[in-house]
């Protein structure tokens, strides 16, 4: 039996970063990972956005957490930000949530920059009621993603184990025994604290230990990665509604892009994530521990063509977009969230002795919630 003061199921940022926070306090943690690497999932299939607000006019307090966060996570990931690029924000003529007036106080209240811009030559103003030139970043999900393996694993505190699953989970007095499947051998481990850092199999880890289980949504998700010579490095996201996005994905040189209506291609409203495209056959993706999208051969058909069409109208006709390829992968989101389109990144305490925390995440740039909890 191996013994660590905390255990860390899932090794995307969240769980990264939980991992080196408590290391980092003196505290001996196992990272146990499902997949051979980590940052294969949400943490590296998403747009980018280094949030500052803006996204969340109807959401004050993920706003104001997304901005609250901005400037350290900047501060801290220089070398993975680009920061440097021109980002507009505009509102579509019909059917936005927010009108130009709502946005303006909204981002006043933020104290965030939002200047309109009536006159761009790339943008068809046709289409737009209001564009503005803002402040937003872009984070390198590829360069974040190998800065914190590489950390998590020179780190002398922390046991990284990939490929590996939790296959039972119970409390013994004040704490809690698993056993892991490992690529090689089975592992009996004790721990006083359980930080579950899966997202996507949130509900399935909690449930093994016994514990509730969160009400989500999860939708098979695909980002789109596009060019384009004419918009270079630029950024333009259409909100409030059923729009769509088109940003630079950190510092690769490549545009991400993503819409409301075309970006989620199935949901599953199941505690876990339930999809047609697992088979019995493959238990590398079940309900209870979901797989990697993009390297499934069933994954769903590609709507990238279609996210351009949409997100063509916004543009003058001299713009022309080449797409390259697509990633795909679970977005779960907590069911609340559907009322204001909030993100909060939530960290619950599920068992208080022995511990266990559930890290369910908002927004890349709210790793920093979890030293809220451990302090
Ligand atoms: C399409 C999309 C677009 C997004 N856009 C943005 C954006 O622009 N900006 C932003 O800030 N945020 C964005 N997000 C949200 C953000 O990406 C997520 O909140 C964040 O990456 C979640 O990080 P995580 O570490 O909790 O989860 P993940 O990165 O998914 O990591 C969870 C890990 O747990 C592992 N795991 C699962 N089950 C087990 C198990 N049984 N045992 C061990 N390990 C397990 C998984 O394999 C995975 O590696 C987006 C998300 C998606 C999906």
């Amino acid at each position: 039996m191996q013994h660590y003061d905390y255990a860390v199921i899932g090794g995307g940022i969240f769980g990264c970063y939980a991992a080196l926070f408590l290391a980092g306090r003196g505290a001996s943690v196992v990272l146990i990972e499902k997949e051979q690497f980590l940052f294969r999932k949400a943490s590296l299939v998403n747009q980018a956005r280094l949030h500052s607000g803006y996204h969340y006019p109807r959401s004050l307090a993920t706003a104001a957490m997304s901005d609250e966060h901005k400037s350290r996570f900047t501060a801290e990931h220089r070398a993975f930000v680009h920061a440097s690029f021109e980002k507009y924000y505009a509102i579509d003529k019909y059917g936005s949530f927010t009108d130009p007036l709502q946005f303006e106080r909204f981002c006043e209240y933020l104290n965030i920059r939002c200047d309109r811009t009536d006159n761009h030559p790339l943008f068809n103003y046709d289409r737009l009621e209001a564009v503005y030139r803002t402040e937003e970043h872009s984070f390198d999900p590829v360069l974040l993603g190998n800065y914190y393996s590489e950390k998590v694993m020179s780190c002398s505190s922390i046991d990284v184990l990939t490929g590996s699953r939790l296959t039972d989970a119970g409390a013994f007095g004040k704490s809690w025994q698993m056993t892991v499947q490992t690529p090689d051998k089975m592992l009996l481990l004790e721990t006083e604290a359980v930080i579950n850092a899966t997202y996507a199999a949130t509900n399935s880890i909690n449930i093994l230990f016994g514990l509730p289980s969160l009400a989500l949504t999860h939708e098979i998700s695909e980002i789109g990665f596009i060019t384009s010579r004419q918009f270079g490095n630029m950024g333009l996201t259409v909100m409030d509604g059923p729009f769509g996005s088109i940003m630079p994905y950190g510092l690769s040189g490549l545009l991400s892009l993503s819409s409301v209506a075309y970006t989620h291609h199935a949901i599953s409203t199941d505690e876990m994530p339930v999809f047609d495209c697992q088979t019995p056959e493959d238990n590398s993706c079940t309900p209870r521990a979901p797989g990697i999208c993009t390297d499934c051969s069933r994954r769903p058909a590609s709507n990238a063509q279609k996210m351009l069409a949409q997100m063509k109208r916004y543009f003058s006709d001299v713009v022309q977009f080449e797409y390259l390829f697509s990633y795909f992968t679970i977005k779960s989101k907590l069911q609340a969230s559907y009322i204001d389109d909030g993100r909060p990144t939530e960290i619950s305490m599920l068992s208080e002795s022995p511990r266990f925390y559930c890290l369910f995440a908002g927004k890349i740039n709210s790793i920093y919630e979890v030293e809220k909890i451990f302090r």
